[in-house]
């Protein structure tokens, strides 16, 4: 067990599973209290089951980051239990497959798109930041992704206009709290080798189209990305904020990658 996080509240979305339950277990390894929200039970419990049993602190809270009700309930939730919030990461997320070319994609699909990805993170800092005056400060972490600064020739056009929406919007609450001791910042991640991609990682032509573009070769593991937040979320980024925080193996800044 480490220190990084000792005694810091921390509020993890869509902890159910990859990115978010590594960000979870990595957290309470480091002193974390963590407040595992998700809207599925099964994955959110799964995740508190493994933080207690290598002797972590960690409840979890059933959360739809889409109903208002229920994140400020969630925030409510972690104040009551743990007396306070530090951290607030905003992770939940969805990229379902029918998101595609704009002139296809159905206005369903960017409405549900838009609600997870985007309104819910608007609604995790609509929370958050009283809860985090209340507590002298805080530091906000708001995951947007590589695709928020880049275009593609495969689009998910509702998913990456999300993205982009989260990292404008991540930058102004930064400005705005930034003399408040809210730091707040967006993780970019490049492709993360989860449960969300995997349409791409199951078929080899999906994963080589990308691969090609990788300077280090691979998909990120979802630890790597979960050490990202972890800097992020701890007092070791004290004059960090209003990044677009890249953990993306190269990739926006490569124009030609190694041929092996
Ligand atoms: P994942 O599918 O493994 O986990 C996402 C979790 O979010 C799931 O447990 C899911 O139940 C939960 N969730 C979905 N909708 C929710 C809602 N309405 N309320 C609460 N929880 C909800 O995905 P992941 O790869 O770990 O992704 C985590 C974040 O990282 C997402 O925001 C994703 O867009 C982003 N990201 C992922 C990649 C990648 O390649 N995997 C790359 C860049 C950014």
């Amino acid at each position: 067990m480490g220190n990084r996080l000792a005694g810091k509240v921390c509020v993890i979305t869509g902890a159910g599973s990859g990115i978010g339950r590594e960000a979870a277990i990595l957290f309470a390894q480091e002193g974390g209290k963590v407040v595992v929200a998700d809207v599925n039970t099964a994955g959110g419990e799964e995740t508190v089951r493994l933080i207690r049993h290598g002797g972590g602190e960690a409840i979890f809270v059933r959360t739809d980051v889409t109903k208002a009700a229920e994140v400020e309930a969630l925030v409510r939730t972690a104040e009551e239990t743990y007396g306070k919030l530090d951290v607030m990461f905003n992770n939940a997320g969805i990229f379902p497959d029918e998101d595609g070319s704009v002139v296809d994609t159905p206005e369903e699909v960017w409405d549900r798109v838009m609600a997870v990805n985007l309104k819910g993170v608007f609604l995790g800092c609509k929370y958050a930041i009283p809860a985090m005056l209340r507590a002298g400060g805080g530091s906000i972490i708001n995951t947007a992704s590589f695709v928020a600064l880049m275009g593609a020739a495969v689009p998910q056009i509702a998913y990456t206009a999300s993205k982009g929406g989260v990292l404008a919007m991540t930058r102004e609450i930064a400005i705005e709290f930034a003399r408040k001791n809210i730091r707040a910042n967006a993780l970019c991640p490049g492709p993360v080798d989860t449960p969300l991609l995997r349409s791409i990682l199951s078929d080899p032509a999906k994963r080589q189209r990308r691969l090609v573009h990788i300077p280090m070769g691979r998909f990120a593991q979802a630890r790597e990305v979960a050490q990202a937040a972890l800097f992020l979320a701890s007092d070791e980024s004290s004059y960090v904020t209003a990044t677009a925080f890249l953990v993306d193996g190269g990739i926006t800044a490569a124009y030609i990658t190694p041929e092996e």
